[in-house]
């Protein structure tokens, strides 16, 4: 942005440092580096500018959930800003949209079945290929706690096959670690409890795969008191979505 900040900016920087605080606070509590935890800005249904404003207030990660306005809005931004910074994927993806995913993505959250990390594997190969990515994509395994379809996710039994598949494909692909999305209606500590148990478990076999994405604004101190490394955080900072999509 090449304008003076505006009331926007103000905003989302006073929503940034409340929402930094809040990371502190649980963090501190937990006896835990603040250092430690991500703040991902979820910036999906906003338009680009607003993602360039969060450049200029120093934030350099953002999360998207919907290609391929994901993908032409980074893009946008990437053509407004020579400024570094990292989007990546967080909802659920259709593998169709594969090959745009890999083309602006770090790394996915949403990764739910081996059909996607299949199609990823591909997809990633191919970006490489056209000069469109460099390094392999990240692969975030989406843990159901209650095996609801629609909020997503691989059963806790599928998890290994699923992570194996994964580092069988090292130049396309990388095993980064857990997501989880707090099933509804389960008590977040609770949901986030058992989600620490389940990847104390996959760490002893893919001690590599440390990251751990689970937070969102309503549950983030107790994500971070169970051991995330990542936050996803939309409201909070952006507001409530707008009506319209993108
Ligand atoms: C939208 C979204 C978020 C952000 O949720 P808020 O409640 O707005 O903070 C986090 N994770 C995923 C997977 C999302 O789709």
């Amino acid at each position: 942005m090449t304008q003076a900040p505006d009331a926007r900016t103000a905003e989302l920087a006073a929503a940034l440092a409340a929402t930094r605080r809040r990371i502190d606070a649980a963090a501190e509590s937990a006896d835990r580096d603040p250092g430690e935890v991500t703040l991902l800005v979820v910036t999906k249904f906003f338009p680009a500018d607003d993602v360039l404003r969060l450049l200029d207030l120093g934030e350099r990660e953002f999360g998207e959930s919907r290609e391929p306005e994901a993908g032409r809005k980074m893009a946008a931004v990437r053509a407004a800003s020579d400024v570094e910074f990292a989007a990546d994927m967080i909802g659920s993806v259709q593998r169709k949209k594969a090959g745009g995913i890999a083309r602006w993505a770090r790394r996915v959250h949403s990764v739910d079945s081996l059909a996607l990390i299949e199609a990823f594997d591909g997809a990633s190969s191919r970006a490489q290929d056209s000069g469109d990515r460099t390094g392999p994509l990240g692969m975030m395994l989406q843990v159901s706690l209650d095996g609801d379809p629609d909020r997503g996710g691989l059963p806790v039994s599928g998890l290994a096959q699923a992570a194996d598949r994964v580092l069988a494909s090292p130049d396309a692909l990388r095993l980064d670690g857990l997501m989880l999305i707090a099933p509804l209606g389960m008590d977040p500590g609770e949901a986030m409890s058992r989600l620490a148990e389940i990847r104390s478990h996959f760490l002893d076999r893919y001690p590599d795969a440390r990251e751990l994405s689970a937070g969102m604004s309503g549950d983030l101190e107790s994500a971070i008191a169970h051991g995330s490394t990542c936050v996803r955080v939309g409201t909070a900072i952006m507001g409530a979505r707008p009506i319209l999509s993108l």
